[in-house]
């Protein structure tokens, strides 16, 4: 029972968002309880690729809340024994309009430290990648194996950073100096509430105004006939015209015409391609986007098709034979982020772009210099 106990902050939701929210206010020398109504953490931030990303976000304060989040990672990962599996990412431009997009975004401040390898180079450098007219390298990506990073995390903000959790206890209600939760009343002077994609338990009228959707992605594991490495992350064309980082760019719009007409159902569908690598050489593949108002409960094998095709098109990757397929949910809108100081100390904060993973941390600094009235 939670009775009598008594916090600098409450944080709901042990997703990723909850998590940084914890260490976070742990790093400031607060007290800290994390509240998660589930036995574990099952949601969007185990389902995800584990792609800590940089290039490709949205230009300006996104880009460098995804900096400072990768830094951030990049120092956690070895303290909470965290493997980081690959560094970087490499685009593989397939059209020469592809190429315009990646030779504008070099031009940009986002284009720092990356390069464009010419198709020759690519194909001494990188022979995991089909033939395509470039590869644009970034140097800032890494990959986690999330469903393997946030357990490991949680552990470690338990067993050695001093942060109570309470698994199995949805909270029912916020009213500062007390949480309601289904196992009595904690007492806190703050709370930061990240409850990822559930739009309907606390402040539903807020989540209502704000006009977020959800959105279902498809997602799958493949192994490799024989083995393959990918030396980074993979992305194609299509996320040209999907990230926010590049499809902003007036050059992609020459791109996004193109794409309509050679690969309507892809757009249709919101496929483009993430491809990241396991310890154990396999794959994991996405996605699409399917938008509403709930949850998508079924995953479709021509979506499936749709993904598996444009990783033919980009990687070698002889005999993959589909091991794993799932789908995952996030909280969606126009702005990549949503943050709001609902009453004096308690925040709601959500990743509402698909890049919780990329932007945890640094939001993780927002969402508490807002409860804290910094
Ligand atoms: C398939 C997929 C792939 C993705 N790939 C990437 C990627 O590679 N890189 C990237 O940067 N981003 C990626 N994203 C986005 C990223 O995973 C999310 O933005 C991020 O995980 C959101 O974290 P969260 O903590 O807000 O949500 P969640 O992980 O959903 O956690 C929210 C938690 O809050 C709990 N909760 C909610 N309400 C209550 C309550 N009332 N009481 C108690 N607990 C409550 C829930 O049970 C849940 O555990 C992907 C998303 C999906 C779905």
């Amino acid at each position: 029972m939670t009775t009598d106990k008594s916090y600098d902050l409450v944080v709901v939701g042990a997703g990723i968002i909850g998590l940084a929210t914890a260490w976070t206010a742990r790093q400031r020398g607060l007290s800290v309880a994390l509240v998660e109504r589930n036995a574990k953490c099952i949601g969007a931030s185990v389902r995800n690729f584990g792609f800590v990303s940089v290039t490709g976000q949205r230009a300006g304060e996104h880009w460098r809340r995804a900096r400072r989040t990768r830094d951030l990672w990049q120092r956690i990962a070895p303290l909470a024994g965290i493997k980081v599996i690959h560094q970087g990412l490499n685009v593989l431009a397939q059209r020469p309009e592809a190429v315009d997009v990646l030779e504008a975004f070099l031009k940009t401040e986002m284009g720092e430290g990356c390069r464009l390898l010419s198709a020759e180079e690519a194909a001494r450098e990188r022979p995991e990648l089909q033939t395509g007219r470039a590869v644009l390298y970034s140097p800032h990506e890494l990959r986690v194996e999330s469903r393997d990073a946030i357990p490991r995390l949680t552990k470690w903000l338990e067993h050695e950073q001093g942060v109570d959790f309470f698994w199995n206890t949805p909270v029912l209600g916020v009213d500062l100096p007390k949480v309601h939760t289904s196992q009595g009343p904690l007492r806190s002077s703050l709370c930061v509430i990240c409850p990822g994609h559930d739009l309907r338990t606390l402040y539903p009228d807020e989540m209502a105004q704000a006009a977020i959707q959800l959105c279902t992605l498809q997602m799958m594991r493949v192994r490799p006939g024989q083995p393959v490495r990918l030396s980074s992350a993979v992305m194609s064309d299509l996320s040209l015209v999907r990230n926010d980082g590049f499809a902003d760019l007036p050059e992609a719009s020459a791109l996004n015409t193109l794409l309509q007409a050679q690969q309507p159902e892809h757009l249709q569908q919101g496929v483009h391609l993430i491809a990241v690598q396991s310890a154990d050489g396999s794959l994991v593949l996405g996605d699409s986007h399917f938008y509403g108002d709930a949850e998508f409960p079924f995953g479709r094998s021509e979506v499936d098709e749709l993904i598996l095709d444009e990783m033919h098109r980009v990687l070698r990757f002889p005999g993959a034979q589909v091991t794993e397929r799932w789908t995952g949910t996030y909280a969606s809108a126009k702005e990549p982020v949503y943050k709001k100081l609902l009453a004096p100390g308690v925040v709601l904060g959500l990743v509402t772009g698909g890049t919780g993973a990329s932007t945890s941390f640094a939001l993780a600094e927002e969402l508490l210099d807002l409860a804290q009235n910094r």
